[in-house]
């Protein structure tokens, strides 16, 4: 399963599964309540970025 951090600020994540052709419709993952999510479509992982 493929883990990706996105942006603290960022807090719809788009998703088509890394490939127009291989992938999946595009999807928004909504990250305004959770600290990370997983795609229904591909499962890829999703995680705010922690500030250091
Ligand atoms: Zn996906």
């Amino acid at each position: 399963m493929q883990h990706k951090t996105t942006n603290p600020e960022e807090f719809f994540v788009r998703c088509n599964g890394g490939h127009p052709e291989t992938g999946h419709p595009a999807v928004f993952l909504d990250l305004t309540k959770t600290e990370q999510i997983s795609c229904p479509y591909c499962g890829t992982v999703y995680k705010k970025k922690e500030n250091d």
